[in-house]
């Protein structure tokens, strides 16, 4: 029966290293940036290799691939597998390929085994996952379910002047199906941890329920410009001690909702920028995140009590800007529960998480049943070219993965 079924681990090892060629760097990472022609090069393997394995190409006109098993019953809604196949410029031969690699592993161990499934199976490579060349990233996700407008997105535009939309038509990818509107059953996405938990607990396998959600906001300190040498410290409208304390109280704030809660100020800037002048003006960047969104929502309204407390107490004008807000997302609980049998059945030690990072797995799920599996990376590292992971977790994930679709798939034995 279906249950004593692996894939084959040494296709999908040699695979990834196959892919990793493509673009290799020097210190043993992978530099195929979304659409320049290490990309091209990756998506046309990927596509012969999906060929090869009898699967049905799409391409739509974000430059998504769809690669198609059919089911035996091709009315009903498709499982929905992958990730990405672009990197970072100094990205590492993981981070997305194994997700949309373990996908083709999983399609062509059904094959050697004769087994067809109930719901058709598509394995999907998104477009500009990353966001490293043309920044926001998740295009081909965000454009697929609507988050982000086609024209938009082709009118992006990288730091040398390329335009995404000319890059996707010159590498041969703006297909000519309207992105979204496949008939999905339910999406699974595997990845590294790109952190370190599974790794320090010695787990193999991490069934993600959600995406943690976050705020990015701009904290602005108005006070006035003065001489630092004649100013006596009582008289100053200083912002930087305004957002000295407020810092502080956003901190112990922070605390009440540790371990999850994170706080990070990455950037300040200030004005004028001068060794002898108080400053006029201070912005401080917040980036701050949590799985849950009662908490996102009272630590909003309480950043922005503190801020007005603080401006007032040091006589200046302090306001917070909102610039992003992504809501946390949970995971269908029918793709969580099948990622979770999976694992126990195959014996695998797993836990659940909560992603610290964004996935494409975020945007599917406000249109179809998605779950997530994560597998561990050497040291938590990615986004680095000396981003690793174990070959029995990357064999041990793309057996829960093929556990995981068939379950979904309903499969038959033929
Ligand atoms: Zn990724």
């Amino acid at each position: 029966m279906n249950q004593n079924l692996r894939i084959n681990g040494e296709r999908l090892l040699s695979r990834l290293a196959e892919m990793a060629q493509i673009g290799a760097t020097e210190k043993g990472g992978v530099c195929r940036v979304a659409l320049s022609d290490e990309d091209k090069v990756g998506r046309d393997l990927f596509i012969e290799w999906c060929q090869a394995a009898n699967c049905d190409i799409a391409v739509d006109q974000i430059g998504n691939i769809f690669a198609r098993r059919n089911g035996s019953n091709e009315d009903s809604p498709a499982i929905l597998t992958g990730s990405h196949l672009d990197s970072q410029p100094t990205g590492g031969k993981f981070d997305g390929v194994y997700g949309v690699l373990a996908a083709l592993e999983v399609l062509e161990t059904l094959n050697d085994h004769d087994i067809t499934t109930i719901h058709p199976l598509e394995i999907v490579s998104w477009t500009n996952e990353e966001g490293a060349r043309f920044a926001p990233g998740l295009t081909g996700s965000g454009v697929y379910t609507g988050v982000f407008d086609l024209e938009e997105a082709y009118a992006c535009v990288d730091k040398d002047g390329f335009i995404l939309g000319e890059e996707l038509l010159r590498i041969g990818y703006a297909g000519i199906a309207a992105p979204g509107g496949r008939s999905i059953k339910a999406a699974l996405e595997i990845h590294i941890e790109q952190g370190p938990i599974l790794e320090e607990e010695g787990i193999p396998i991490g069934v993600v329920h959600g995406v943690q959600g976050m705020y990015w906001y701009d904290l602005v300190f108005e006070g006035q410009e003065a001489h630092a040498g004649t100013t006596p410290m009582e008289r100053r409208k200083d912002p930087v001690a305004a957002a000295v304390s407020v810092i502080e109280k956003i901190y112990q704030l922070n605390d009440i909702y540790a371990p999850q809660g994170r706080a990070t100020f990455g950037d300040f800037i200030v004005e004028p920028g001068s060794r002898n002048t108080v400053p006029g003006k201070l912005t401080v960047t917040l980036d701050y995140r949590h799985p849950e969104e009662a908490v996102l929502r009272t630590v909003d309204s309480e950043v922005r009590s503190i801020v007005d407390a603080e401006s007032e107490t040091r006589r200046i004008k302090g306001w917070v800007d909102e610039i992003w807000y992504m809501p946390p997302v949970t995971f269908s609980a029918e793709c969580i529960a099948a990622v979770q049998h999976a694992a126990d059945q195959l014996g695998y030690p797993s836990r659940e998480m909560v992603s610290g990072a964004g996935h494409d797995a975020m945007y599917l799920a406000q249109v179809a049943p998605t779950g997530m599996i994560f597998i561990p990376c050497d040291n938590g590292l990615s986004h680095n070219e000396l981003e690793n992971a174990q070959s029995e977790d990357l064999i041990a994930g793309g057996n829960v993965l093929l556990h995981a679709i068939l379950e979904l798939a309903n499969p038959q034995v033929n």
